[in-house]
């Protein structure tokens, strides 16, 4: 029976013991602008989330909900706005966009610095160089919970299922970085199966519900879920089949209360960590 990687419990003590008293330091609270175009529900629900906890890290945050209807440049300009707003210290714009709006022009138009959730290509170039600024929140939250929990991972060999940008690709860069041998599968990969079998580390990230059955699992392997599937009763499932994983397993992150708060308190620790450098003084050449 595999032990638990409990996220919503790792999560909490981060948030309350690390990145709350470290806000309360801060000379000005830092500043997180969430931005959520249309009604998507799932996205509703994210966004409501993440400013809840802003709030309760004491952070000085901004909600900024538009329309549908919202043009590709009246979104550009929002973000331009919060780029130059001196209060704010991370941006976020909630994905999925309309279909109307090029999201990587959005991302693109995202000030660096201020990119709590790595997807801009400048972030995402240094990830892949081995000197990560802001790593997104969700491959982030993997490895700190991983780390939190004593895994080993060097000379581990690790499978990734999912290529996202966001997901999948830094997840397998951040797992090959702390010395792992990393294979990522995707739709099409050929014998998922065997390549499953194999792994010591499994992170699974497609979004497809219990797509990879427990008799898959290498026993005692580490099982990470990223999959958040809502199924037709409301309920929420994994990825990967938590029941039958979980005999095989050694190390298996539950969902809910895995990941998805992790994601979350990494997005509170990047944007602390963008505060706490924009209120450093500069440094003087002498
Ligand atoms: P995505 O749709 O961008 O990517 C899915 C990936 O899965 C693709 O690379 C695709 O090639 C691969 N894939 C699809 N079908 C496959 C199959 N049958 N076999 C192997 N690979 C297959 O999704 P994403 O944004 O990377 O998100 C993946 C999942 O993670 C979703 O369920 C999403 O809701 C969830 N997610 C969770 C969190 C969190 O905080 N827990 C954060 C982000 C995303």
């Amino acid at each position: 029976m595999a032990q638990l990687l409990d996220g919503k419990t790792l999560a909490r003590r981060l948030n309350q013991g690390r990145v709350r008293p470290a806000a309360a330091e801060l000379s000005r609270p830092p500043g997180l602008a969430v931005v959520l175009v249309g009604s998507d529900a799932a996205s509703q629900v994210y966004v409501g989330k993440k400013t809840r906890v802003a709030e309760r890290m004491g952070f000085h945050h901004r909600q900024i909900t538009r329309p549908a209807e919202t043009t590709q440049d009246e979104l550009l300009a929002i973000v331009r706005s919060l780029n130059e707003d001196a209060a704010i210290d991370g941006i976020l714009v909630q994905l999925p966009l309309p279909k109307h709006i090029d999201e990587q022009t959005v991302l693109d138009t995202i000030e660096p610095t201020k990119d709590v959730d790595g997807f801009h290509p400048v972030n995402s170039g240094l990830l892949s160089q081995g000197r990560a600024r802001f790593v997104a929140c969700t491959p982030k939250g993997c490895m700190v919970l991983l780390r939190e929990a004593g895994v080993e991972l060097s000379g581990k060999d690790a499978v990734v299922i999912g290529r996202s940008n966001i997901v999948g690709r830094p997840m397998a860069q951040l797992l090959e970085q702390a010395n792992c041998t990393v294979t990522v599968c995707h739709s099409r990969t050929r014998g998922l199966e065997e390549k499953v079998r194999a792994a010591d580390v499994l992170v699974v990230a497609i979004g497809r519900p219990r797509q990879v059955p427990g008799d898959w699992i290498k026993p005692g392997a580490v099982v990470v879920d990223v999959g958040i599937n809502r199924l037709d009763d409301g309920t929420l499932c994994g990825d990967v089949d938590f029941e039958t994983a979980v005999e095989r397993a050694g190390w298996i992150t539950p969902v809910p209360g895995g990941v998805g708060p992790m994601t979350i308190a990494m997005l509170m620790a990047n944007t602390l960590e963008s505060a706490q450098r924009r209120q450093r003084p500069p440094s003087r050449g002498t």
